[in-house]
């Protein structure tokens, strides 16, 4: 049923103002879009987002919702790159007073229960845990929910980590900014053996980043049902 839900909601589309845009990295930017008051999401889950400005080949991509709904606006956060694509250029020229359409929200990428969870994220794929670590302050983290975040950007650019640490600071969540994948697959290990599978994985990241740490987790016993994913195409 639940599964159902999650993917029904594709066929809901939102016409979302444009408001800003600021520089989180050296070409990574955050589009902050107001949210309408019929709209909701899951934190964690991603939208369908189409350009209609311009024409544009190819005008509709995924993105995860960067902000939680408590903080009452749409937010994504994208790489440019050197060559941006038709695409991300025409987000990079949206001026107040133009809008972009999200269908969804999509997916079960988020918190379904308050048991021991590790949420895994490579360079962009941070995204859909702001969203989660922000819904869990807004709430409160629940005395023994364990919540770990595992940061890996090789670069170090370590988009939001101002108010990561701060949310760190204030609450229970846990959080490790780490620079090399060995030391994320030590903390993933250290995880594994104190909550094996009585712990909830969640991954976002490029797809072979994802790929490779769910066989990691397979190949350490962790059963498929503990494990959810976010595979950032294009990446
Ligand atoms: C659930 C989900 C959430 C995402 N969230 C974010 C996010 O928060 N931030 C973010 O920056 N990106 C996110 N992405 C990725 C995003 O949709 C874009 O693919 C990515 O940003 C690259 O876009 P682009 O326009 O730069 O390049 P593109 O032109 O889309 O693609 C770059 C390269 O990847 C290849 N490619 C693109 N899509 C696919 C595909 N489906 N299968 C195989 N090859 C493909 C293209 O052929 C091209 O060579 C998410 C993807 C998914 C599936």
């Amino acid at each position: 049923m639940s599964f159902l839900k999650d993917s029904i909601s594709i066929f809901k589309k939102s016409e979302l103002s444009y408001v800003e845009r600021y520089k989180e990295s050296d070409g990574v930017y955050s589009f902050v879009f107001e949210k309408q008051n019929d709209l909701t999401w899951n934190a964690g889950q991603h939208g369908i987002f189409t350009i209609h400005h311009k024409k544009i080949k190819n005008a509709a991509r995924p993105f995860s919702v960067a902000s939680s709904p408590t903080e009452g606006v749409v937010r994504i956060t994208t790489k440019m790159g050197d060559q941006p694509s038709d695409f991300k250029k025409a987000l990079l020229e949206l001026e107040k007073g133009m809008s972009i359409k999200m269908s969804g929200p999509v997916g079960s990428f988020y918190l379904k229960e308050k048991r021991p969870t590790l949420f895994i994220a490579g360079g962009i794929g941070i995204t859909p845990f702001r969203a989660m670590i922000k819904q869990l302050e807004a709430e409160g983290v629940e005395n023994g929910h364990q919540v770990r975040l595992l940061y890996l950007d090789s670069g170090q650019s370590f988009i939001y980590k101002d108010e990561l640490d701060e949310i760190a600071n204030n609450t229970s969540i846990d959080i490790a900014f780490l620079e090399t994948r060995d030391d994320l697959y030590q903390e993933i290990d250290s995880f594994i053996s104190s909550y094996n599978n009585n712990a909830a994985y969640f991954i976002a990241g490029s797809k072979s980043m994802v790929s490779s740490i769910t066989n990691h987790l397979k190949s350490n016993t962790i059963q498929k049902q503990n494990i959810k994913k976010d595979a950032f195409m294009g990446y």
